[in-house]
């Protein structure tokens, strides 16, 4: 028995496993045996303005949460005993249990109501809020593709004055992440595993990235990087951000307008919901384990995470740009911390999938 399901098995009395779950995503335990009919098929949706929505309390009515306070039909907060959802009229950024989470299209208020996209209720919300419904096989959990960004001819992001770059600090990680996760019984597989490039083509040095997942049979991709802004922002901006692939039909969070790509599903696409319960369970451990700046769990169409046929997350941890965060990430006791925080992360994920085969 691979040693990852001893250590489960370890906690699974029914108050561990409570515990394990309500700690790690907030999720409800799936007791009912009965999986609930898709929450917005009952529901009905309203067409406003080319995209369909769902009433948003009633939505959360079906997940056990009750509004707490509505400020002027514009901001909504629900709460269950487990979890605590705000929304908000006009705005893409929602907040989950204290954690910055941002949807697809913008909450819209209607007749003293908010409502939610259809997409947004069944792969944000629905897919972390209850991930025993999503629909469809539960994926399995053995084989881990590690990607450290950049390498070779490609440096990624720099700060100078620390002779930092990206592509060193993202492969060390990579390293101490693929030890730490072996320990636990996973088959780990790296991009690459020196300083070096898939391709002198970015485009295909990223292609190249997601087809030794896809050869690998990886059962999850994780692609590391950091970030960096220009001078004028650099003291102001840090903190950890998350990213997924962008759902087929919505806007990736960087966009303001729609896009034709928008409209295009890839390969990428085929575990929308089960990316969000990953990188919710990634994005959370990591803020609460690092106390990183919280700046959210986004979505965007990177190459990497486009081609890959299993859940799949990139993160952003921590900017370069930045003296202080820099001089964290360079030093070699943060860089452990945060592979143990990616590492606990994929445990509270794996939690999910082996309560969900129940
Ligand atoms: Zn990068």
């Amino acid at each position: 028995m691979p040693r990852r399901i001893a250590r489960f098995l370890g906690v699974a009395t029914a108050a561990g496993l409570a515990a394990v779950l309500l700690s790690g995503a907030a999720s409800a335990p799936a007791r009912n045996p009965i999986r609930p009919t898709p929450a917005v098929a009952a529901l009905g949706t309203v067409r406003i303005s080319g995209v369909e929505y769902t009433e948003a309390r009633s939505f959360f009515n079906r997940y056990g949460l009750k509004p707490t306070g509505l400020e002027a039909g514009s901001r909504l907060r629900l709460e269950s005993s487990w979890t605590k959802v705000e929304i908000e009229a006009n705005s893409r950024e929602a907040s989950l249990n204290g954690t910055r989470v941002f949807l697809g299209e913008p909450v819209v208020a209607r007749d003293r109501s908010l409502f939610i996209s259809r997409i947004d209720a069944e792969k944000v919300f629905s897919a972390i809020l209850r991930p025993a419904g999503i629909a469809g096989a539960v994926p399995a959990l053995r084989t881990i593709v590690i990607d450290p960004g950049h390498g070779g001819i490609d440096p990624g992001k720099q700060h100078a004055g620390l002779k930092l770059d990206e592509k060193t600090v993202a492969l060390d990680t990579a390293l101490r992440l693929k030890k730490l996760l072996e320990r636990e019984g996973y088959q780990v597989v790296l991009t690459r595993t020196d300083d070096r490039h898939l391709s002198t083509d970015k485009s295909e040095d990223l292609r190249r990235r997601a087809e030794v997942a896809n050869e690998a049979h990886a059962d999850l991709f994780i692609s590391l990087h950091f970030n960096a802004v220009p001078a004028v922002d650099a003291p102001r901006v840090q903190g950890t951000e998350t990213y997924t692939f962008t759902p087929q039909y919505q806007r990736s969070t960087a966009d303001g307008t729609r896009l034709a790509a928008d409209r295009v599903a890839a390969p990428g696409n085929r575990h929308d919901a089960w990316n969000a319960v990953l990188g919710y369970a990634l994005h959370r451990q990591i803020l609460s384990s690092l106390k990183a700046p919280d700046r959210g769990l986004k979505r965007a169409r990177f190459a990497v995470l486009k081609f890959v046929s299993c859940p799949a997350v990139l993160i952003e941890a921590g900017f370069l740009s930045n003296d202080a965060e820099a001089r964290r990430i360079g030093s070699a006791a943060y860089r452990d911390d945060l592979a143990a925080a990616i590492a606990a992360g994929i445990r509270a994920y794996d939690v999910q999938l082996i309560a969900a085969r129940r």
